[in-house]
């Protein structure tokens, strides 16, 4: 089913993300988080690809054990380091595959990265416009409330997101925060931009101490006091500071969807329990 569908009419959903091993000799354990996750009925799963998309197989093999667990895949595909052959090998993967959902992405720019001639893909819009020349796919796109750690202003990383929507992508999924104030501004500040399409909102839950650093460094986004204080309070006792990453994570989303926001996006890191523990604490919410 493509997810233009799933979100349509504006109802609630909350969806998962998993990534995949990094050696293939892991991938049976990893299909069998896929399928323990799939058991609390996200309303997709969405797969990561590695970087430099040279493990582009193991990203398909877990779409497919997703399709194959009853939930809709959605498949990530970067094009930074890629060439125009590399990806239509891959798409075309997708597509004999009938996964019909791809979240197209650029990729971060390694550290040192020179920009090949021949390169063809600079950013995430020209592997969407790519990706509709070869088939019918349902196309995301990703968004960054707080802006994108490469834009000069909030104006600018907009007006390049507006211009993604307008070359095909039919839903966008927002980098992690913590703080909804941000989220909720730049939500409204599309809006006002025209972009129209569902904006999802990527909430992390932070279930340790060692994650949160690695989180914020990656992502660049701001951490409220609250979470500190948290943070300070049970970093040191792994069992407490999961159950509260876990409390904050579903604190936030049900603060999201009160203010309007129905699409959630959870960055489960693999974690059944993390997954279903915010799902069960969701239960009414989401069949309301
Ligand atoms: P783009 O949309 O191309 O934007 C990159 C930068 O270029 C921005 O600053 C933008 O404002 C600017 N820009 C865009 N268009 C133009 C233009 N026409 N002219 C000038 N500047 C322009 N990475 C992975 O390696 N694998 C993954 O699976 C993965 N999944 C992700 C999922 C989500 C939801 C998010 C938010 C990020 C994900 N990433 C992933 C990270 C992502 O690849 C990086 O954040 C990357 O730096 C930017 O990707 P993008 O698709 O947003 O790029």
């Amino acid at each position: 089913m493509k997810i233009s569908e799933i979100l349509k009419d504006n109802k609630v959903t909350v969806s998962f993300e998993v990534f995949p091993p990094k050696q293939w000799d892991k991938i049976e354990s990893t299909k069998a988080v896929v399928r323990e996750m799939s058991g609390a009925s996200p309303a997709f799963m969405s797969v990561t690809y590695g970087a430099a998309g040279t493990r582009s197989g193991f990203t398909t093999e877990i779409a497919n054990e997703i399709k194959n667990s009853g939930v809709t895949p959605l498949s990530h595909l970067t094009c930074l380091t890629s060439t125009r052959d590399k990806i239509h090998e891959v798409v075309g993967e997708l597509r004999d595959n009938n996964i019909e959902n791809i979240l197209a992405l650029r990729g971060d720019i390694p550290e040192g990265f020179v920009f090949p001639d021949k390169q063809y893909f600079e950013y995430a819009y020209q592997l969407i416009n790519e990706i509709k020349a070869m088939g019918d796919f349902c196309i995301g796109a990703a968004c960054y409330p707080e802006i994108h750690p490469e834009s000069k202003s909030r104006i600018e990383d907009i007006e390049h997101l507006k211009y993604k929507v307008d070359c095909g992508a039919s839903f966008l999924t927002s980098q992690m925060f913590f703080d909804n104030e941000k989220f909720l501004n730049f939500y409204e500040m599309c809006r006002i931009k025209g972009i129209d399409v569902p904006i999802i909102a990527g909430i992390m839950p932070i279930t340790n101490a060692v994650q949160i650093k690695r989180s914020i460094e990656l992502s660049n986004c701001s951490v409220p006091k609250k979470f500190f204080r948290i943070m300070e309070r049970f970093g040191d006792n792994p069992e407490s500071m999961k159950q509260a990453g876990i409390v904050y994570a579903t604190e936030q989303i049900i603060d999201l969807m009160a203010n309007g926001v129905n699409n959630i996006h959870i960055y489960t890191m693999n974690k059944p329990d993390v997954a279903s523990a915010i799902m069960n604490g969701l239960s009414h919410i989401i069949n309301e």
